[in-house]
């Protein structure tokens, strides 16, 4: 299954106007922890929030609504989320902790659940796993370089960047700016070549932009928790929702982006064997 087990598939977007303003596509990850949150299911959440320096995000341990909405939006550039689980359960206290991560870091999470070498007593507070899809990510320097360099701007006039329709975006207040995907691949960490998910296929709920229109978001329901979250959410009026058969383009461009990034992943693999590099 290239898209991973899942329970159900759904458009969906974010009734709440002021997390709509705030959020990259639909929403649904601000909206789903917000709603976990205030539900008590999770008292904290690990998100990526930006500091100092315009758009370099760091791992932040959201414990209410407004610091959630802080964190919203996509930033193009590694975040450690998973290392701040740990400090989230023990300096922060934590019991009940969810978290929003790429695929890699969702699989990382798992891991930890699954061996948890180092990580004693903290496996078992990790409540939500919330996974965004990750075609790839790129290191800071990297994503600084093209956009001042390819794109003449300078990251901190940017107010939303976004990849989408083949394209890199990034739009300030009077202009937006582009560039073929084709030109940024040069600038892509290496070892997303090697990563064969792309829709976070270990999360409780995965979600992105791919599939559905403008503002709203493709979700896939995997575990019976998450599922059953999700479905909660949508009837208390937290969320609209579509049947993903009825928005264009649908799972059928989730489906071959997916099998694409396996693909991909494949292929570099066995490049690497043959040169005896190290493959994961
Ligand atoms: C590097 C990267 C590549 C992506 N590639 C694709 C793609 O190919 N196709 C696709 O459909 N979607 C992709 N996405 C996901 C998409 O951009 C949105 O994040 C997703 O649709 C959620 O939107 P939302 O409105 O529900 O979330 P929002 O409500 O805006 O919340 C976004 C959440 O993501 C967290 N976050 C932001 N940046 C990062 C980061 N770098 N690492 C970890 N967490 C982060 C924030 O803290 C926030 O909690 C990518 C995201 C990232 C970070
Ligand atoms: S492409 Fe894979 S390895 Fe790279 S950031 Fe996305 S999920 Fe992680």
């Amino acid at each position: 299954m290239v898209l991973g087990k899942y329970v159900e598939a759904v458009a969906a977007k974010c009734k709440d106007k002021e997390i709509q303003k705030v959020s990259q596509d639909g929403g649904v990850v601000s909206g789903l922890l917000i709603y976990a949150l205030e539900e008590g299911i999770i008292e904290g959440a690990v998100v990526s929030k930006v500091t100092d320096e315009p758009w370099k995000p760091q791992p932040h341990i959201a414990t209410t609504r407004d610091e959630i909405l802080a964190a919203a939006g996509t930033k193009y550039t590694m975040c450690p989320n998973v290392w701040m689980i740990k400090e989230a359960t023990r300096q922060y206290g934590i019991e009940k902790l969810g978290i929003v991560g790429v695929p890699c870091q969702i699989g990382a999470v798992r891991k930890m659940q699954t061996y948890p070498f180092g990580a004693r007593f903290v496996p078992d507070k990790i409540k939500l796993i919330v996974g965004i899809y990750c075609m790839e990510n790129f290191p800071y320097s990297s994503l600084e370089t093209f956009v001042s360099e390819k794109m003449n701007l300078s990251l901190d006039i940017v107010d939303k960047m976004d990849i989408g329709k083949g394209k890199f975006w990034a739009y300030t207040v009077d202009e937006t700016a582009t560039i073929p995907l084709k030109e940024t691949h040069g600038y892509e960490q290496s070892s997303c070549k090697v990563c064969n998910d792309y829709t976070a296929e270990l999360a409780d709920i995965s979600t992105g932009s791919v599939g559905t229109p403008d503002g709203w978001s493709t979700v896939l329901t995997r575990t019976k928790f998450g599922d059953k979250l999700f479905k909660e959410a949508v009837e208390v009026g937290m969320f609209e929702t579509k049947p993903i058969e009825e928005v264009k383009p649908g799972l059928g461009l989730l489906k071959k982006l997916a099998k694409q990034k396996k693909e991909r992943a494949e292929k570099t693999i066995e490049e690497r064997k043959k040169l005896g590099l190290p493959v994961p």
